[in-house]
């Protein structure tokens, strides 16, 4: 199979280049999209490398899911609506069973937010996938990590902490497992699906953008709570506090001491959860708009203009907590 067959037969899809906003997709020098009027185009890049991002032997499956979800989780934090992607494939053989199984976990993702694939690159060499999406959102200022303002609701969706832990019960680390059991990832097998199958928070995104000026900022968490929620408060020039007894705590991390299960919530990574700021005068809207995307949100704390972030307990006492995101040349 040469590498325009590989492309034809795994990658190009009929029907994909006849719904707009793709003008033309795969099979010329360029794709062609066209954003609806008064919008701005939104671009964002995440690669995963063999090794790094994921394991060797990992869920070819999983693995086209997960390529894909921690793109579209950018554009959900920045309250975009997908247009399209582009995929550059490095692969050091072309096998049949692992393409077209990365092929389906891809595309499932992929439809399911008619997001569709408009070109790419292929070419023989260390595993290695990088994604670029491309959303259109409205302009203004709303859901910039600058944006966040003394007094707004801190909030968060869903929980963290389980991609990071399924991550270490992976890796056989003692204090996990000696926890939580040496079975632990087949008696929770949500931990994995937290690691492998991330969900995009798109739906949620799409509806804060438009609830207009009261959402402020807004990111993804990809590197841990805790260093994700820094980048928002150094480019806001503000800080925050986080209610301990409000961060939700999932089953599978109950059984943790407290350092570490604090650990996982704050500095886990690999959450792609969205972190958000918004004004106390938009609380019923946000609740609306999370009933609307069927997508669990938590008040967590809120913004100060005292810089930098503490963690506070039920009787409003700091708790010592090391905020380090994750960082490949730290
Ligand atoms: P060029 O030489 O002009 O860069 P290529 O030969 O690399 O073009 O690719 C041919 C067509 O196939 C282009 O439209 C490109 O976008 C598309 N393509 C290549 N690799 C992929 C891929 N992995 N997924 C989707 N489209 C791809
Ligand atoms: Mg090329």
């Amino acid at each position: 199979m040469g590498e325009f067959e590989l492309i034809r037969r795994h990658f190009q899809r009929e029907g994909q280049v006849a719904r707009s906003p793709v003008m033309l997709g795969i099979g010329d020098d360029c794709a062609l999209l066209q954003p609806r009027p008064g919008h701005l185009l939104a671009v964002s890049t995440d690669m995963l490398v063999e090794g790094r991002h994921f394991f060797k032997g990992v869920d070819p499956e999983a693995l086209g899911h997960k390529a894909l979800a921690v793109n579209l989780s950018d554009l959900a934090a920045m309250g975009a609506h997908p247009l399209g992607f582009t995929l550059a494939l490095a692969l050091p053989e072309a096998h049949e069973a692992w393409l077209s199984a990365f092929a389906r976990g891809l595309f499932a993702l992929a439809d399911r937010h008619a997001c569709p694939l408009v070109g790419g690159d292929t070419t023989r060499g260390p595993l290695n996938i990088c994604i670029t999406v491309m959303g259109e959102v409205r302009p203004g200022p709303a859901m910039q990590r600058s944006q966040a303002q003394v007094g707004d609701d801190l909030y968060l969706t869903g929980r963290t902490g389980e991609a990071r832990l399924a991550l270490e019960l992976m890796r056989e680390a003692a204090w996990a497992t000696s926890a939580c059991g040496p079975q632990a990832l087949a008696h929770h097998p949500e931990l994995r699906q937290r690691l492998e199958r991330p969900t995009p928070r798109l739906a949620l995104g799409t509806l804060l953008a438009v609830l207009g000026s009261a959402v402020h900022a807004a990111i993804d968490v990809s590197d841990g709570l805790a260093g994700d929620l820094g980048h928002i408060l150094r480019a806001s020039g503000v800080g925050a506090e986080i209610a301990l007894p409000a961060l939700p705590v999932a089953p599978a991390l109950q059984r943790l001491a407290l350092a570490e299960r604090l650990d996982c919530i704050l500095n886990g990574g690999d959450d792609y959860e969205l972190l958000f700021t918004a004004a106390p005068i938009a609380r019923a809207a946000v609740e609306a708009a999370a009933l609307a995307s069927h997508t669990p949100v938590q008040r967590i704390g809120r913004i100060s203009a005292a810089p930098g972030l503490r963690v506070l307990d039920a009787s409003g006492h700091p708790v010592a907590v090391s905020a380090r995101g994750f960082d490949h040349f730290a």
